[in-house]
């Protein structure tokens, strides 16, 4: 069968029911309101406090990292991961051409520039096989054995993976080259929490990895993100940045580098902690609702739902279908429709390089990350559906 614009409405509406219905909605029914509440009377709302202590916590247990250091938000944890990687103005860092565009801001925040590489079908993340081809191709080593991109002569400095939709990006192979050309990877794991390759969780593979917890996410912090690493030195550095590089002092105000004002309050810890309670809750309620998907558009051949990968628990944060490449002429009238029933599908994004900020930036030929563009329609998401 034909999947069309008026079938998938009708599809959508026997899965989700009556009424307006937006892409991702978050759910509050654990500890929220009583955890906010204890937090004001506190009167530890902002920069420190309990729930601070006990969500890094959590999060380094579930996630086994070692250390997790809260941020006010995905793209500030980005940010200080790429400063503790080193990364410098005019330096390159590659990232995937389909992602949401903080992956590439937080690269302009350091003076550097994205360098856009293509994707692959399965996971939507960076194609490892495109990624050796095109380094090899077009780097070559310096005297100081640094990787200098030869188009632009600029170093290329970090590899920002991202696991896309919650779906875990072909991170293992990923690494290898990212070994062979000795760059430090930075995985943006900010969809995929609750996500496993096997039993590694997503954002513990690279030296260093990236949550969100931004309203749209898995779990809410209201605004809030956090960095993951194993490494003592890359943590510490991270925190002290995160916090103005204020000396510990009993009264003195010494900070001995330029920091950023980068902690999570602990008001927004509090939110998430009870969030966090209910993550294994949300995933399962998602992956059902991949599987109610699945088994209404499963008969129709021109699309197909996102899965998750091969040896991978997906957190399934947001369902995804791809048109083939006939439908995906249309895909504005599949959005029309939906819109004009209260249905609030998403296109996937624009690829980055179109964006009037990346319009020059160096980027390898992007054959199937155009095709992407064209042919992914996030589906409602919510957990409660
Ligand atoms: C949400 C998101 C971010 C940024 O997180 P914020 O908390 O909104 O700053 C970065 N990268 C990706 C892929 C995201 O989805």
């Amino acid at each position: 069968m034909i999947l069309t614009p008026i079938a998938l409405v009708r599809e959508i509406r026997e899965i989700v029911g009556e009424g307006p219905i937006s892409l991702h909605e978050p759910s509050f029914n654990g500890n929220e309101k009583s955890y906010l509440i204890d937090c004001i009377r506190s009167s530890y709302v902002s920069s420190s406090g309990l729930y601070l202590d006990k969500l890094e916590n959590e999060i380094s247990k579930y996630t086994g990292s070692k250390f997790v250091i809260l941020v006010c938000n995905g793209t500030s944890a980005l940010h200080l991961g790429l400063k503790v990687l080193g990364v410098k103005e005019n330096q390159e860092v590659i990232v995937p051409a389909i992602t949401f565009v903080a992956t590439a801001n937080s690269v302009k925040y350091t003076g550097a520039t994205p360098h856009f590489v293509d994707v692959e079908d399965e996971s939507l993340g960076i194609d490892p096989i495109n990624l050796r081809n095109w380094l090899s191709k077009i780097t070559f080593r310096n005297k100081e054995n640094k990787l200098i991109n030869k188009t632009t002569g600029k170093r290329i400095s970090a590899i920002i993976p991202v696991s896309i939709f919650g779906h875990p990006c072909k991170i293992r192979d990923i690494l290898k080259v990212a070994e062979e050309f000795n760059l430090p990877v930075l995985e943006d794991s900010s969809e995929s929490l609750g996500s496993f390759i096997s039993n590694d969780h997503t954002g513990t593979f690279g030296r260093l990895g990236v949550l969100s917890f931004n309203g749209n996410k898995i779990i809410t912090a209201g605004g809030g993100g956090a960095i993951l690493t194993n490494n003592e030195k890359l943590a510490s550095t991270a925190r002290h940045l995160s916090t103005t590089a204020k000396l510990p002092h009993k009264w003195d105000f010494i900070h001995d580098e330029v920091g950023y004002n980068y902690r999570m309050p602990n008001l927004n810890a509090a939110l998430a902690l009870a969030q966090f309670q209910n993550l294994e809750k949300f995933i399962s309620q998602k992956r059902n609702l991949f599987f109610r998907y699945n088994s209404a558009l499963d008969k129709y051949n021109n699309i197909s739902l996102l899965k998750e990968p091969n040896g991978c628990r997906s957190n399934y944060w947001l369902q995804a279908i791809k048109l083939d490449d006939n439908t995906s002429d249309f895909r504005d009238e599949f959005l029309d429709e939906a819109f004009k029933d209260k249905i609030y599908l998403r296109p996937v994004w624009n690829i980055l390089c179109n964006l009037k900020p990346y319009k020059d930036a160096p980027k390898s030929s992007l054959t199937n990350a155009l095709k992407i563009e064209k042919s992914i329609i996030n589906l409602p998401s919510s957990s409660f559906l």
